[in-house]
């Protein structure tokens, strides 16, 4: 007799998308555009090839997608990704007969301010200054999220010490986690790393938009976005898509990072998005042994080059163990010790960009 086994979860899967029906009446398993199914530790993800025009149409079969894959046995987290990279789809069999869809609501309608943390290049801090600077906002009275969109290394769930799984609302949408008085979500939470680092422009672009979208982040004053490094295409849709209040950008003080800070200033500028400030990260290093301050890469650059650039300086941040250590920890520095020395430079770098986004306004 022949051995039966159980179906795989990737079959599963593939049975279930058989149901999910497509706006010219096909079914999504049939339609030929899933790409990259993956199942790994119960987290399944695959995205749907569409062409650019077909986006709205196809919203409804994305979300039917997500709804029923997690309703597998087995599925911790499903995420679905509309793609329109590829060469174009198959055209459809018949004519679209679907009304057209009523236009999404604006997704955070409740968020008061989208702020973006970016950086030329990453390893430079960015995401440990998103985390302490959400924090010292928070110390200051307001209500704030942080959203790791860094895709390509989310380390947002090590910064705060995250764990688990974020719960699902009664409408189907993802509960924010709360770490130290934040809301806040990562990419890292949804996905198993391996596959988010193969994940092409496009799919990153639509994995970023439906954190946004997906997650319940009700009301907040802020919500603080950990950018992926760099100033591609994915930067760009970020920066266009989500009615960003301004940006603040990290730099080393090395020449180089400098240059790559210009160059995120740059981007931020084309698409009218306000510059917040520039913030310079490991500024000085603090001797563990001595407390003595060393300007290993030169002092005064980045305050220099903001001038230049005419962005407003907010502050620096210098180089600590205590610093890294904390971050590796879970337990950020600006919640273990709100009126250390680093807990003061973020409480002026918050202060400063809450006076930069004013006078934006002014
Ligand atoms: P990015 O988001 O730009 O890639 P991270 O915030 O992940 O950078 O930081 C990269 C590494 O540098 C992490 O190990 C972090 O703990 C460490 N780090 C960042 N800023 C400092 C600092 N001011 N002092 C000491 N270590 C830091």
């Amino acid at each position: 007799m022949t051995p039966r086994f159980a179906p795989s979860l990737i079959d599963r899967a593939r049975d279930v998308l058989a149901t999910v029906a497509m706006p010219d009446g096909g079914d999504l398993a049939g339609s030929g555009r899933i790409e990259g199914l993956s199942a790994t530790n119960g987290k399944i993800s695959l995205a749907i090839r569409i062409r650019p025009d077909e986006a709205a149409a196809f919203a409804p079969v994305r979300a039917a997608a997500e709804v029923t894959l997690r309703e597998l046995a087995g599925v911790t987290q499903a995420m679905v990704v509309l793609t329109a990279e590829s060469a174009a789809p198959p055209p459809p069999k018949t004519p679209p007969t679907l009304d057209a869809p009523s236009p999404a609501p604006r997704p955070l309608a409740d968020v008061r301010h989208v702020i973006a943390v970016a950086s030329g290049k990453g390893g430079v801090g960015k995401s440990t200054t998103a985390v302490n600077l959400a924090l010292a906002v928070r110390a200051l009275g307001y209500t704030v999220g942080v959203l790791d969109a860094d895709i390509y290394g989310p380390s947002l769930p090590t910064l705060l010490g995250l764990t688990g799984k974020p719960q699902t609302t009664q409408g189907r949408k993802l509960r924010p986690m709360d770490a130290y008085g934040l809301k806040a979500m990562s990419i890292g939470l949804l996905v198993d790393p391996e596959t988010a680092m193969i994940w092409r422009g496009p799919m990153v672009m639509s994995a970023i938009t439906q954190m946004i979208a997906d997650v319940d982040w009700g009301a907040l004053d802020m919500l603080i976005v950990d950018m992926p490094p760099g100033t591609g295409d994915a930067q760009l849709a970020l920066a266009q898509g989500t009615q960003l209040a301004g940006a603040v950008i990290v730099s080393t003080p090395q020449d180089l990072s400098l240059i790559d800070a210009r160059r995120g200033i740059a981007m931020f500028r084309k698409v009218d998005v306000p510059i917040l400030g520039l913030v310079e990260n490991m500024a000085h290093f603090v001797c563990p042994d001595c407390g003595g301050e060393h300007a290993i890469f030169g002092q005064g650059g980045a305050r220099d080059e903001a001038a230049r650039l005419g962005v407003p300086f907010l502050g620096a941040v210098p180089l600590t163990m205590e610093l890294r250590e904390a971050s590796d920890r879970g337990r950020p520095v600006v919640a273990s010790q709100p009126d250390g020395p680093i807990g003061g430079a973020f409480g002026a770098i918050a202060r400063g960009m809450i006076d930069s986004l004013n006078d934006q306004k002014r």
